[in-house]
């Protein structure tokens, strides 16, 4: 059986780690394309000037219009051709670091995470926009980014939700990635650019599996220190271990393990309003519990992450994503959403159908709110 697995070729993760881009671009060239938004440019603008001064490399600024369209990409690589740009850089959020991808297509890419949101930044994915933000395509590059830099005293310096958030993220990857071992699924790591997917069908590695079983043990001794961390500013061994876990152990266990129901539900979930305030990583902690439900993981384990959403504050049932009352019609639009034939519910080691999904998200909640009243 073929299997694959895929990740950067370069990560590097330190305090003011910043200071050290420069030097990655002078391995390309003389200069970079720098595509980030104007409020992250100016968060970290004085290791930006720093970096460029040490290592005499020009950052050419781009004015990100701030959605991943292919309009703006096409507008970011002529701009790039013009300037003769040897490297791209995508520095802040999903959206700048996805557009980056999108500009490089595969060669000499840097990534520099501004917060530890989502497990993203690693991956050779990247997903399209209309200018009017609404979803159009999913793009899959040769190659992942060649450098992924976590400035960590940039992240300890941003709102810890989002890095609760990216908690939440990282906690399904496990669960999902046992999954699709299970049941002998293929993995993104295998898809070579997305037109022929066939070609590359691939289940995941060991080596994936034990990333996401890291992932999960990680989160569940030092997620709770890394909040208090956060809440604080400061960078600790057990902040800088969560980090970790957020962007690399999730991004390589969900990317080379697989993913599986706790995705595909998330994806169903975007159709009820309530949850639109909501970050992806917190629906995904929600329905990291549906999924366990829908395979009747034991009462310890179930627990388990209960204990753990609550000690970190990740939500644990409907109400603590937006959504107070739901009809049996609008859960039931949310499970075909799940359940369609593309969706990543279709690794789990067994047929699942709306119904099945309908139930596990009704119990959930159910399971979840309980429990959050019994700690009361
Ligand atoms: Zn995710």
């Amino acid at each position: 059986m073929r299997r694959a697995f895929i990740s950067p070729a370069k990560y590097v993760q330190g305090e003011n780690e910043l200071l050290n881009l420069g030097y990655f671009i002078k391995t390309f060239g003389e200069s970079a394309l720098l595509i980030a938004h104007a409020d992250d440019v100016q968060r970290v603008k004085p290791k930006l000037e720093h970096t460029m001064k040490t290592y005499g490399v020009t950052l050419v600024e781009s004015g990100f219009n701030g959605e991943c369209s292919r309009q703006e990409v096409q507008r970011l690589k002529q701009l790039a051709a013009e300037h003769n740009c040897s490297c791209t850089i995508g520095l802040g959020g999903g959206k700048a670091i996805d557009t980056a991808k999108c500009v490089a297509e595969g060669e000499a890419l840097i990534i520099v995470p501004t917060i530890a949101a989502t497990d993203a930044p690693t991956s050779h994915s990247a997903v399209l926009y209309t200018p009017e933000g609404e979803f159009d395509d999913y793009a899959y590059f040769k190659q992942s980014p060649t450098v992924v830099m976590i400035d960590t005293t940039v992240i300890a310096n941003a709102p810890t939700r989002f890095l609760v958030a990216g908690m939440g993220d990282a906690l399904s990857t496990y669960f999902e990635a046992r999954a699709t071992s299970n049941s002998y699924s293929r993995v993104n790591a295998g898809l070579p650019c997305g037109e022929q997917e066939g070609v590359g069908a691939a289940i995941g590695t060991r080596a994936a599996l034990a990333l996401a079983k890291l992932c999960y043990e990680t989160l569940l001794e030092d997620g709770a220190k890394a909040k208090a961390a956060c809440d604080a500013n400061l960078v600790t061994p057990a902040f800088e271990n969560i980090v970790e876990t957020n962007i690399l152990l999730s991004g390589l266990g969900f990317e080379s393990g697989g993913l599986a129901a706790a995705h595909a539900i998330h994806n169903g979930l975007t159709a009820l309003e309530g949850t639109h305030h909501y970050y992806h990583g917190e629906k995904v902690a929600f329905t990291t519990l549906v999924q366990l439900v829908l395979e009747n993981a034991s009462t310890a384990e179930m627990n388990e992450v209960l204990q753990f959403c609550v000690s970190v504050g990740l939500p644990v049932c409907l109400p603590d994503i937006g959504v107070t009352s739901v009809t049996d019609e609008e859960l039931r639009n949310v499970a075909a959403k799940a359940c369609i034939a593309e969706e990543s519910i279709h690794s789990m080691p067994f047929p699942v159908n709306e119904d099945m999904v309908v139930a596990a998200i009704r119990v959930a909640d159910q399971i979840g709110q309980q429990f959050k009243q019994k700690g009361e």
